[in-house]
Formats: C-alpha cells, sequence, structure tokens
C-alpha cells in the first residue's frame, strides 16, 4: 500500500510503497483495524474494507520518492492485464453458458440456437471472447519479454499502451456481452440461482471501475501520446505484422484493418494540428476504441494466419471476419451480406 510519512512531499511524490503483513513474526496479528465491510454490487467475495492502521508494521519496498512511481509500474501495469484477462474469462464463459442453453431450450417448437437473433448473439459473444482473449495473451507476451530483459523499447511503449487500452476494451465489452449472454437465457438470465451470469454482470461493473476507469485510462493515453507518440509503435507493429500474412483466405480482412489503420493515423495527425486540449480530450474516447480495435483485429488475423499454417480445423477466420465486418469495415451492413446468415449458423455449430 501506499503512504505518506510524516513531512514528506505534498502530492504523488510524496507517497512511499509499502508491504504491510497480517500476522507480525510472533503469530501476533499487526496492528490493523476493520471500520467497516463495503456493501457492493460485484466482487461480493473479495471483501473490500474501510480499514485504520495504528502502529502496524510495515516494509519500506524501493526509496521513498519512488513510492508511487513504483507502485503504479509494479501494480497497476500487472493489474490491468490481469484485470483484461479476467474479462476475457468472463466473455468465454458467458458464451459457453449463452450457447449451450441456446441448443437445449426449446421455445416456439425449436431449439432457440436454429433462430438467427440467438446466433447472431452466440456470433457476437464467441467474437468478442477470442478477441479479447487475443488481446491480453499478446500483452502477457510482452509483459514476459519486457521482465526478462528481452524486449526493445519499442515493445515497451507498445505495452504501455496496449495495457491501458486494452483494459479499457475488455472490461466495456465484457459487460456488454455478459448482458446479451443474460438475454439468451430469457427469464432465466435474471435468476441468480439459475446460472453465473447474473453474479459475473454485477462482477463486470466493478471490473470496468477499478485499476483505472475508462475516462481516465483514455485522458493517460492521450498523454502518453501527446509526450511520447506512444500510438507511433502500435501503427509500426500493425503494418509490420499485416504485411507478413500470407493466408489467400485473409487477404479481404487484411485490406480493411490496412485502410483502418491509415484512417485511424489521418484522425490522429488531424487532431495533433487542431493543438486543442480540450478538442482531444473530448474524442479521444473515439480513438482509443479505433486502436483496440484495430490491435484485436490484427492480432486475431495472426492467429488465423497461424492456424491455417498449421492445418488446424479452425474457426479463426470466420470469427475474425465478424470481429472486423462488426468494428472496423466502413459502412458494413449486414443486410446486404449475402455471406450473414451462413456465418451465424457456424457459431452455434461449434458448441
Ligand atoms: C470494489 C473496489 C475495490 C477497490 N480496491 C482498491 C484497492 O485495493 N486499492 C486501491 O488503491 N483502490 C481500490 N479501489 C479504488 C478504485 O481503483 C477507484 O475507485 C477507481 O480507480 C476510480 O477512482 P475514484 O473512485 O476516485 O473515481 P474518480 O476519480 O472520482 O472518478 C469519477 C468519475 O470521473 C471520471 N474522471 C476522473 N478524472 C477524469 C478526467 N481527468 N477526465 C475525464 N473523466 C475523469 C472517472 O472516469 C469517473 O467516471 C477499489 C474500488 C472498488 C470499487
Amino acid at each position: 500500500m501506499t503512504a505518506r510519512p510524516e513531512g514528506a512531499h505534498d502530492g504523488t511524490k510524496g507517497l512511499g510503497l509499502f508491504l504491510v503483513p497480517r500476522t507480525l513474526d510472533d503469530g501476533s496479528v499487526n496492528g490493523f483495524y476493520i471500520r467497516r465491510l463495503k456493501d457492493k454490487l460485484g466482487t461480493r467475495t473479495l471483501a473490500s474494507a474501510e480499514v485504520d492502521f495504528v502502529d502496524a508494521v510495515a516494509y519500506q519496498v524501493g526509496p521513498l520518492e519512488d513510492g508511487f512511481k513504483n507502485a503504479v509500474s509494479l501494480v497497476l501495469n500487472t493489474s490491468r492485464l490481469l484485470n483484461a484477462v479476467a474479462c476475457a474469462g468472463i466473455m468465454r464463459r458467458a458464451y459457453i453458458e449463452a450457447a449451450h442453453y441456446a441448443c437445449h431450450r426449446d421455445a416456439f417448437g425449436h431449439a432457440i440456437a436454429k433462430y438467427p437473433l440467438v446466433q447472431e448473439a452466440i456470433a457476437d459473444l464467441y467474437s468478442e471472447a477470442v478477441a479479447a482473449t487475443a488481446s491480453s495473451f499478446f500483452i502477457a507476451h510482452l509483459l514476459d519479454k519486457i521482465e526478462t530483459g528481452q524486449a526493445n523499447e519499442n515493445e515497451e511503449q507498445l505495452y504501455r499502451l496496449l495495457v491501458n487500452i486494452n483494459k479499457y476494451i475488455t472490461s466495456i465489452r465484457g459487460t456488454e456481452m455478459v448482458h446479451r449472454a443474460i438475454e439468451v437465457l430469457g427469464g432465466n438470465g435474471a435468476i441468480e440461482s439459475f446460472s453465473i451470469l447474473p453474479r459475473l454482470y454485477r462482477d463486470l461493473v466493478v471490473l470496468e471501475s477499478w485499476e483505472g476507469t475508462h475516462n481516465v485510462l483514455c485522458v493517460q493515453v492521450l498523454r502518453d501520446m501527446q509526450r511520447y507518440h506512444i500510438h507511433l509503435p502500435l501503427f509500426a507493429f500493425v503494418d509490420t505484422k499485416l504485411a507478413q500474412i500470407e493466408s489467400e483466405v485473409l487477404q479481404d480482412d487484411v485490406a480493411v484493418v490496412y485502410k483502418a489503420s491509415d484512417r485511424l493515423k489521418k484522425t490522429i495527425l488531424n487532431m495533433e494540428e487542431r493543438d486543442d486540449s480540450m478538442y482531444a480530450q473530448a474524442h479521444i474516447r473515439r480513438i482509443v476504441d479505433d486502436m483496440a480495435h484495430l490491435a484485436q483485429a490484427t492480432l486475431l488475423l495472426i492467429e488465423s494466419e497461424w492456424e491455417l499454417q498449421q492445418r488446424m480445423d479452425t474457426f479463426k477466420p470466420i470469427a475474425t471476419t465478424y470481429f472486423i465486418n462488426r468494428h472496423l469495415r466502413p459502412n458494413y451492413d449486414p443486410m446486404q451480406d449475402e455471406d450473414y446468415l451462413t456465418r451465424l449458423a457456424q457459431f452455434v455449430d461449434l458448441v
């Protein structure tokens, strides 16, 4: 935890970082007292409390003046990744709950999985779950490289950018997708004793907020873009990886993502040229949405390419196309897409 020693600076500079053990060497409980537990909407199995520390033993972690910096880099960056992994896992669970229910629930004479509107919900759930998994595990891979001294400066910057963007997008999509799964379960979706979905829905509200709210993450990304041009390594990564994709079946999607990347570069350039802080803050969330979709689409294409090269019986390219159509293909209209119904039915066949 962070705490301000007596006489230290105001602001974050005066915060030291400390490890506070629960029990002391002689087995007695350290000096902390719980005023009250919080009555929370979500994460209720993990207690949150107001705590007073009185004569508590604490061990200083690193130099006092670096306390806040260390807390942010050691705790927040890791927690933001773990938060995203939790959201990806919850989306996967929501997909499994909804898809299985849809195959076994009959309404109006058929399993509801036969109805295109239900299939569309399952397709949304599956494609968002694989996108969140792709981005979160790529970030875990980058962190591995950083922690073992194998990352270059660009990869360190890419991590710094993506860990914030990914925390933002996975928690937003997580809430949307659990809600979508609840819809598939109809009335049962609202029953706490029927499935885990109501609990996951409540937990997601907390996952959206702690470790950085959406706006706070977005303004941090904006600051990093202005100070360090941290978006440039993302564009370099996207362009390099897209150029390496050879599979014929992926080329149409690759072209869409290239164009999305170009559009976003121009949007950011326009924002920089205006040099207006309030304008940039007002629009940064839209830019972060686009950056998140660009990164996730590129990572899904890389995974699709690898699975095709391994001659796996892979569904990833279909899920990738669905994701890219949803988020990046300009003016995409499912009503004009002759393959739409066939594609939807394939998501249910996966179950
Ligand atoms: C269950 C739970 C457990 C928690 N556990 C811990 C813990 O163990 N340790 C810990 O340190 N913290 C913990 N937190 C705190 C949590 O990280 C913060 O609540 C969260 O980061 C939001 O900060 P805040 O509550 O101060 O909101 P505020 O910063 O007051 O934000 C309120 C609103 O204003 C917006 N906002 C704020 N600044 C800006 C800006 N510059 N531009 C635009 N919008 C802005 C926010 O996005 C938000 O919508 C926990 C929170 C919860 C709910």
